[in-house]
């Protein structure tokens, strides 16, 4: 639902919100902060280069938007989001009014501390993590690596593939990439190699963060699921692909991807989204429809989003060189073959409970040509091809040094074009 906190044309008395690429008053992500010289980790909005502190705040907002404040002076969102998106709306609602409001500047500006002065954190305590594969064009691609005649597997248009991942290794953009050991493939019939990984990768995903919950034994239907979306973060899940190749039969992903996931730090409400849903691309002819559980007219209508992601890369020498981070891709989040929806009626058809802060990885998400591939296991073709970037060295998976850097947009016609933040982090050997 388009409301006034969507005005292209608001404007707030936040100095440089409103040229910000990221964060104008028509954003308003939630966060959890601290200043570096407190350690006391709370609830914050980001607006501009600085963040508003809910704490303070709650005496300056009425009615829910109060009460949700004090629910965000915490060190997760999760209570702010237990019923549901409710209150986060509301709280929206009264931000808005307070950051646009020229009058209450010099009360609520007291509250605002610069970003570069705060550490920023996990926005929600994750009970479960669960990573989906829903790029249809990176599925392909990595099937085509191991299966060049039949790279996607049959059951792959009816059901949302999903692995459950590992919540105590997700942190907050900035977190230093330790370079996994492992086990890896050695020469047929010879025992395998123990050494660290020499295939270190990511993967360009999205977070899907939950709201609300349901019951044990209680699925939530499609047409109720939606409801269930607190909002979005970029996530970057790193992969070791050679312990991965290794590992990965029968059982699926483990220590090759809970090494680490990185996701950027604010949340991009639901309530903030609303101008950027757009329709789900229609499946190509000849692909099956999706069961009943799965079909709902308004998520084929609205269910997906206009998000531009963007994947940079850092190396020691570019840093030394005094160069600009180097784009390797750039590409659409309608890359998923299932909606936000879907996956969360999928994941709790069976019964399973989700519960308010679960995290729903929406799998590495390519286009269809090498511009918009997520990840460099597709970059390199498998590392048989390797990249070349503006300093003249070559990549085919991460070397030391070398720094990942994630962001995206949301970008719609008639709407104010607000960020997501940076999801980054640096591979430290
Ligand atoms: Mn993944």
């Amino acid at each position: 639902m388009l409301d006034h906190t969507h005005d292209v044309e608001a404007k707030s008395w936040v100095p440089g919100a409103d040229d910000h690429a990221e964060f104008p008053v028509q954003n308003l992500p939630l966060g959890i902060f601290s200043p570096k010289v407190e350690q006391d980790p709370r609830g914050g909005v980001a607006i501009g280069d600085s963040i508003l502190c809910l704490r303070g705040v709650a005496r300056l907002l009425t009615g829910n938007a109060a009460e949700a404040a004090k629910l965000a002076d915490a060190p997760s969102l999760n209570a702010l989001f237990t019923d549901g998106n409710a209150m986060a709306d509301a709280l929206r609602v009264g931000l808005f009014d307070l950051l646009t409001d020229r009058d209450r500047a010099s009360e609520a500006g007291r509250m605002l501390f610069a970003q570069a002065d705060c550490d920023l954190f996990v926005p929600f305590r994750v009970g479960d993590y669960t990573d989906f594969y829903t790029g249809i064009e990176h599925a392909k691609n990595v099937g085509a690596l191991f299966r060049p005649d039949n790279p996607l597997l049959p059951n792959y248009k009816y059901v949302p593939i999903g692995y459950h991942g590992r919540a105590s290794s997700i942190r907050a953009s900035g977190a230093d990439v330790i370079r996994p050991t492992g086990q890896t493939r050695s020469a047929e019939g010879k025992p395998p190699y123990f050494k660290p990984s020499a295939r270190l990768d990511y993967e360009m995903e999205m977070a899907i963060w939950t709201s609300g919950s349901n019951s044990l034994g209680q699925p939530v239907p499609i047409g109720e699921a939606a409801s269930h979306i607190a909002g979005l973060s970029i996530l970057n899940d790193w992969s070791a692909r050679d312990l991965q190749a290794w590992e990965y039969q029968p059982l699926g992903p483990f220590l090759a991807k809970n090494f680490l996931s990185t996701v950027s730090p604010w949340l991009v409400t639901s309530a903030a989204l609303a101008p950027f849903r757009t329709a789900q691309p229609a499946r190509p002819e000849g692909d099956p429809q999706p069961l009943e559980y799965l079909s709902d007219e308004a998520d084929q209508a609205s269910g997906a989003y206009n998000v531009e992601m963007e994947v940079l890369i850092l190396t020691d020498a570019m840093r030394q060189g005094g160069h600009a981070p180097h784009r390797l891709s750039i590409g659409p989040m309608t890359a998923m073959y299932w909606t936000a929806a879907q996956l969360i009626a999928h994941h709790t058809v069976n019964g399973c409970n989700l519960q308010p802060g679960d995290l729903l990885g929406t799998g590495t998400l390519s286009g269809p040509d090498a511009s918009s591939y997520g990840s460099l296991l597709e970059l390199s073709d498998g590392g048989k091809s390797p990249l070349t970037l503006p300093t003249g060295e070559t990549r085919t998976f991460l070397e030391n040094g070398d720094e990942i850097v994630m962001r995206a947009h949301a970008v719609a016609q008639g709407a104010r074009t607000i960020g997501f933040g940076e999801c980054s982090g640096q591979v430290v050997g």
